[in-house]
């Protein structure tokens, strides 16, 4: 490509990004995010796969049939009034892309349109995936549910990564990011006037001492190299100074690396509640809700992943662990593959009101992803 039409289509993805983050949508509900990528696909001839799928879609680029590399980007916003000064603000009050997933789906559709060109060199099939929900954790299981991953040979995804400087890829083999569980705690307690606590069982009393015990599980009871978390992030009680109530509930997460690290926390977890409900008698409910498990990449194309990154002219880097959650994982549990982090050198973290994108890394991650893409096919059988 001349520099001319290098510079124009760097400003065609900006503009398209810019267009996603004005008019963004909550997790299962992107129907006009959906239409506008599959309008870009049709006007580039892109064939669109059809899968049933309420939203988000799966594109593909290559002959029709061969070797099967999977890209993957997610395209759902989140339920966050927008802080950042930018000229494309969000136009829906109370929705934001404050974790990028704009920048994913224009560097998805950027990969789609450079693989386009080149489509008849290709030695294998290319399938783009624009994942729907990913914040919600069910969007990859909606793909998979429909069969599109069936005949992969590898899946890769990217996540923006503020706390990389732009222009670095950051990968490694093995756990990248956490497991996520969601609880919720409810004590049914006895209440009774304020002055009269011998008639009540107090709720507020078991569930300060419910979440000290429970903090116990991290710091005795977990290896400190699984670097697991449990945080609890709600607790609410009472309705008036003068009564004690006869309820109290908490929420919170528990965020952790390895299998082993998951399921001790959780039968700990139950070990605990029981033993209070029966020290106090009182009914205490534990509702666990499992989310998606952790990132674990594969070791040969994490590396892959990072030697491409030098390739195509970006710093690679190995990244640490991170506590966040990514429903990628269960494409990883049937397709080996990679996630990758890409670098944007911005100052506010992801799912911050005021988080920004560092829109010069648009098009190298686009190229980025497409020079992986063409690479990848060609070390496949
Ligand atoms: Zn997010
Ligand atoms: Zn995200």
């Amino acid at each position: 490509m001349t520099q001319r039409s290098t510079e124009d289509f760097a400003e065609y993805l900006i503009g398209f990004r810019h267009e996603l983050h004005r008019f963004p949508e909550l997790s299962s509900q992107e129907f006009a995010t959906t239409q506008r990528i599959r309008q870009r696909l049709e006007q580039h001839q892109i064939r669109i796969l059809d899968y049933p799928l309420t939203t988000g879609l799966v594109a593909e680029v290559g002959p029709s049939e061969g070797p099967l590399l999977v890209l993957r980007s997610d395209i759902d916003a989140l339920p966050i009034e927008e802080q950042a000064e930018v000229s494309f603000r969000s136009e829906h009050p109370g929705v934001m892309h404050a974790c990028g997933h704009d920048f994913h789906s224009a560097a998805a559709l950027g990969a789609a349109i450079i693989l386009k060109r080149q489509e008849a060199a290709l030695s294998g099939r290319v399938r783009i995936l624009f994942q729907a929900a990913e914040e919600i954790g069910v969007g990859a299981r909606d793909i998979i549910a429909t069969g599109a991953l069936r005949e992969a040979h590898a899946v890769f995804g990217i996540h923006n990564d503020p706390s990389l400087p732009a222009g670095t890829i950051g990968c490694k083999a093995g756990p990248l990011t956490a497991a996520v569980d969601r609880f919720a705690l409810t004590i049914q307690g006895v209440g009774s006037h304020a002055a009269k606590p011998e008639q009540s069982v107090d709720p507020i009393i078991i569930a300060s001492q419910l979440v000290s015990s429970l903090q116990t599980i991290i710091s005795r009871n977990t290896p400190s190299a699984d670097n697991a978390v449990v945080s609890i992030t709600q607790f609410h009680s009472g309705s008036a100074w003068n009564i004690i109530p006869d309820k109290a509930w908490l929420e919170g997460t528990v965020r952790s690396f390895s299998a082993q690290a998951r399921q001790l926390i959780e039968s700990r977890f139950q070990q605990i509640v029981q033993g209070f409900s029966a020290a106090f008698a009182v009914n205490i409910d534990l509702d666990w809700q499992a989310g998606p498990p952790s990132v674990v990449n594969d070791e040969q194309w994490a590396e892959f992943a990072l030697q491409q990154a030098t390739r195509s002219g970006l710093t690679a880097q190995v990244v640490e662990a991170s506590p966040i959650g990514e429903d990628f994982s269960y494409y990883l549990q049937q397709t080996p593959g990679a996630f990758i982090m890409v670098g944007t050198g911005e100052p506010y973290a992801l799912h911050h009101p005021a988080f920004r994108i560092n829109d010069q890394v648009l098009l190298p991650t686009a190229q980025y992803l497409a020079d992986l893409a063409v690479a990848g096919l060609r070390t496949l059988p």
